[in-house]
């Protein structure tokens, strides 16, 4: 991923962590009280010489000694005609060395033992027992008051998390987003009301409180977000939605209430939010659970409140992003809230020479370097793809110690970002590469032969990738935004050239077809449920259009009769087989060039430009092809698939 430069991002200093700290006071307090204070409470005896000891000993006048290496305390015989008289009690150090005293003791009849075990033990055993849990609590509290961001009172939950990025900090303009001119120009609009609010609100207008950014991942929303902020130089506060949501109940509530203080005193500002759709999805319906999610209905309706709270004009503009605008609360997008919808989409070719062009700017680029062409080869390419790219390009040429990026590093770096690194390690026995050789030429006549799918530019059978052993790049010629009827049995057909590629020559297939089947399925159940291009079942939409700008999620089926799944399930298998038959039927006609080209493929492993062309170009179309791209049916004696998949070779 691209880096992004945050790293002058000013941050509020912590305030202390008075919670935690109260503890470890606590803690201490208790481990001094052990072992200065307790001792001092206990009265201690008067202390004698050590050779006093001995001589009151000698003289017969101790009664009893306690003996511990460093402390002997002693009790002296009550004096005789003392009657009622307190013990005397006296302490003494011992000499190390005089091991004769036990001796000496035992002489004089002295009752001598070795004190009990020391009696402050207790405390320390409870100690051993209370400390650790109390260390434990102080560092847990201390986390999680750090976690909260906690302020002055102790234990406060679900402070705001936004951060202040002020002026100049972002540090973005717009010349650094390309490729979304309309996009930059409606919020041009908006940078003008950060900038001259009072000339608005003069002639009485309202200024919008919320403009929605909706496209596509990578297509520069957050950047074109804090280049709005950088172009009127106005604070930016940022959160992302799912920052909202929290384990607690009211928490996220508490935080959109916190955010709006703070961007309130810093007006005129932007606050963004980012994945709004984490936050605003639609109240109940769509949950599996009932009563939906507390929190996040809290956090919504919070948010609404606080922009209808609010005065249009105090210079807060918010602006948020998400992917999945259709899943949005319809809430949050009436008048006064998120009104205003501003399309992010992929770049066309135009835009993407621009993308590349700014990212272009800090890299070294070699002579042979044309940016128009890279934008050509890298169609549905967003503008994060862009950066990884230009990226990769550069680290590729650094590797090879070039002065300058060159075109070819760009080309490598195409195929890395589509197809996966290239896995040299990965060795394939000679059985395996001639399956693949013969799969990826099957894949470029089919495709070399169908309308509007493109040039096929490269055959390659070096392993990339995860589970890519071969594969065929096509690019298109031109940017398409549809897909022909025709087009999409085209499309159909070359995935499943390469696998019929396998029946006719080995007359068995492998597994590594597997992935082109699913492509294959999936488009012909779309043909059918969502384009409504079936004759039988008409334009009728059997999904429920959910997800419109992530690709790879499929939809979940409207409610239909069994017997309407049953025909959906009938016409996307009729499509899958005529347009696998077709493919046989292609490979069939050029078995002699499709012998040939595999076979300088397994000589190469690698097949590109003029030498590929001149095998491709001599493909020639069966009598049947057109007739099936335009109606979808191969007449019955045309139809020649089984017999072929059984002339096994
Ligand atoms: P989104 O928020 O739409 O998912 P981002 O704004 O986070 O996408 O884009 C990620 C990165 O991709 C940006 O930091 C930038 O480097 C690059 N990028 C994306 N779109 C553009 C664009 N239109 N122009 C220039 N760079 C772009
Ligand atoms: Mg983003
Ligand atoms: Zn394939």
């Amino acid at each position: 991923m691209p880096i992004e430069t945050q790293t002058q991002r000013s941050q509020k200093t912590p305030k202390p962590k008075q919670f935690g700290n109260s503890l470890i006071l606590f803690t201490m307090a208790l481990l001094l009280l052990n072992f200065i204070l307790l001792p001092t409470l206990r009265p201690r005896p008067p202390e004698v010489p050590y050779s006093n000891f001995v001589e009151q000993v000698e003289a017969g006048q101790v009664a009893r000694a306690i003996v511990s290496p460093n402390r002997i305390q002693y009790m002296l015989k009550p004096k005789p005609n003392a009657e009622n008289q307190a013990p005397i009690v006296l302490e003494t150090t011992p000499v190390a060395l005089d091991l004769d005293l036990p001796k000496i003791l035992r002489e004089h009849n002295v009752e001598f033992a070795a004190p009990p075990a020391n009696n402050a033990g207790w405390i320390g055993t409870v100690l051993s027992w209370v400390v650790p849990p109390l260390v434990f609590f102080g560092i847990w509290g201390w986390l999680f008051n750090r976690a909260q961001g906690a302020g002055p009172a102790a234990l406060t939950v679900g402070k705001s998390k936004a951060r202040i990025y002020s002026e100049g900090v972002t540090g973005v303009k717009f010349e650094d987003v390309a490729g979304v001119d309309e996009a930059k120009a409606e919020l041009q609009e908006i940078v003008d009301f950060l900038k001259n609010a009072d000339r608005y609100i003069r002639l009485g207008a309202k200024i919008p409180k919320g403009v929605l950014l909706v496209g596509p991942p990578g297509t520069g929303k957050t950047l074109l977000a804090k280049a709005v902020a950088g172009e009127a130089g106005v604070p930016f506060f940022s959160i992302s939605g799912s920052e909202f949501i929290e384990l607690f109940v009211g928490v996220g509530a508490a935080r959109v209430r916190d955010l709006f203080e703070q961007a309130k005193q810093q007006a005129p500002c932007i606050v963004f939010i980012d994945e709004l759709d984490a936050l605003g999805k639609s109240r109940g319906g769509n949950s599996p659970f009932v009563g939906g999610n507390d929190e996040r209905e809290q956090t919504l309706n919070q948010l609404l409140t606080e922009m209808d709270g609010f005065d249009a004009n105090t210079g807060v503009i918010i602006l948020a992003a998400t992917n999945r605008p259709e899943i949005l609360d319809p809430a949050l997008r009436r008048p006064g809230r998120f009104d205003r919808q501003v399309m992010v989409d992929r770049p066309d070719k135009i835009g993407r020479a621009a993308i590349l062009q700014v990212h272009a700017r800090n890299v070294k680029l070699g002579e042979d370097v044309d940016l128009e062409k890279i934008a050509i080869r890298t169609p549905g390419f967003a503008g994060a793809d862009l950066a990884n790219l230009v990226n990769e390009a550069a680290l590729l040429a650094a590797r090879q110690y070039r002065d300058a990026v060159t075109m070819a590093d760009f080309n490598e770096a195409i195929e890395r970002v589509v197809a996966g690194l290239e896995k040299k390690s990965r060795v394939l026995n000679e059985i395996e590469k001639k399956t693949v050789a013969y799969h990826e030429v099957g894949h470029a006549l089919v495709g070399t032969l169908m309308p509007g799918s493109g040039k096929v530019e490269k055959i390659s059978i070096v392993p990339r990738g995860v589970g890519a052993l071969g594969y065929t790049v096509q690019l298109p010629e031109e940017d398409r935004f549809l897909m022909i009827e025709s087009e999409l049995r085209g499309r159909i057909a070359t995935l499943l050239g390469g696998r019929s590629a396998e029946e006719l020559i080995f007359g068995e297939v492998s597994t590594g077809a597997s992935d082109d089947i699913q492509k294959a399925t999936e488009l012909a159940e779309r043909a059918v449920t969502l384009y409504g291009m079936s004759k039988e079942l008409g334009p009728i939409a059997f999904e429920k259009m959910q997800q419109q700008f992530l690709d790879g999620y499929s939809n979940p089926r409207r409610s239909v009769s069994p017997k309407v799944a049953e025909e959906i399930d009938r016409q996307v298998k009729e499509i899958i087989d005529g347009a696998h038959q077709m493919a046989l039927q292609i490979l069939q006609q050029n078995r002699d060039l499709l012998e040939e080209t595999a076979q300088t493929l397994l000589q190469k492993e690698i097949l590109e430009g003029e030498e590929l062309r001149s095998h491709l170009n001599q493909a020639q179309p069966p009598v049947a092809l057109r007739h099936w791209l335009q109606q979808g049916k191969l007449s019955n004696q045309e139809n020649v698939g089984s017999e072929i998949t059984h002339r096994a070779v």
